[in-house]
């Protein structure tokens, strides 16, 4: 995890994909209110992280989350504060508001497919919501679902949280307005994405709250992103199996591909990925942004 050396900050942390700074004072100190939150270009497929990285991803999927910021400002507010950032980093940092954040990854799902569909298969209900006979891979739900899940940490899987864990983590006040705003983003997401010929079948948020606990929730982290959301092509929908993955299908095939040679249950690391698997992976996030704001990246 390659930490910059950025004139005006100090690297505090690295995730899988965005590495956070925090912003000096005049006098070298620690600024505690701000986080500048620097979106690599890094990509994983089958939890593996891949080499080379993607090209533009990190600007990308930065100009993607602030469109959508301002798309839902009637719904929430949320942690930006500026996006003049160090040269460096211009177009993949965000400067925001370090919020404490909620010990909940506040998902919805508008279709079923993943670890929603499997507890469907096994209980009739996902999160505790019961839902009608018959649906398959793919199905439209009648509703978004609030599907969330435990923050694990690094290395570990997040784990599914029942209505009442969720309720005991955050109060049932905090609980049912986390719940309510997550599927009412995924609710707009959709409208919006639905006229680009984009499906989003189901999101993960991030909120917090002032450190003092003072004001409502805050949208933080990325918001509807290839990374944090399952994107699918509409016109390609078609219930009963999988659904292509609109950006990450083509490194997907590749690797399960003849012409990757890796043999994934042997545990060996994947091959590099050849250019012209980049270049369509590139081609694919920018077409990502460029279809749903209906602006050139
Ligand atoms: P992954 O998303 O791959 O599970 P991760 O969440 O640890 O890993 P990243 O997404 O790469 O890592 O890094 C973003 C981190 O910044 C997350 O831990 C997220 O909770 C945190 N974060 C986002 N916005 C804010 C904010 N406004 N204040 C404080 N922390 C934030
Ligand atoms: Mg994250």
């Amino acid at each position: 995890m390659s930490a910059l050396d950025l004139p005006g900050y100090t690297h505090v942390y690295s995730g899988k994909v965005r590495d956070l700074y925090a912003p000096l004072d005049a006098d070298g100190q620690v600024v505690d209110d701000q986080l500048l939150l620097v979106a690599s270009n890094r990509l994983s497929a089958y939890d593996e992280m891949l080499s080379p990285e993607i090209p533009d991803k990190g600007a990308v999927l930065t100009r993607l989350s602030l469109w959508w910021f301002d798309q839902l400002a009637d719904l929430v507010p949320n942690h930006v504060v500026s996006t003049d950032v160090p040269d460096a980093v211009s177009g993949r940092a965000v400067l925001v508001r370090k919020l404490q954040m909620l010990k909940v990854e506040a998902i919805a799902r508008a279709y079923l497919t993943g670890g929603g569909l499997e507890e469907y298969r096994a209980k009739g209900s996902v999160s505790g919501v019961a839902l009608p006979e018959g649906l398959v891979d793919g199905s439209k739900l009648p509703e978004p679902v609030f599907t969330p899940t435990t923050k694990a940490p690094v290395g570990e899987h997040d784990l599914p949280m029942a209505p009442d864990e969720v309720a005991a983590e955050l109060g049932a006040e905090v609980a049912a307005e986390v719940s309510r705003l997550t599927r009412a983003i995924l609710a707009r997401g959709n409208e919006i994405a639905a006229a680009r010929g984009i499906l989003i079948a189901d999101t993960k948020v991030e909120f917090g709250v002032a450190p003092d606990g003072s004001g409502g929730l805050v949208l933080a982290d990325e918001v509807l992103t290839p990374d944090s959301s399952r994107f699918w092509p509409a016109e390609l929908w078609e219930p009963g199996h999988p659904q292509p993955s609109y950006d990450k299908q083509f490194v997907r095939d590749w690797l399960t591909s003849a012409e990757s040679g890796w043999d994934r249950t042997a545990g060996g690391p994947p091959p590099e990925l050849p250019a012209h698997v980049v270049e369509a992976t590139r081609a694919k996030y920018v077409e990502a942004y460029e279809r749903l704001t209906g602006e050139r990246f």
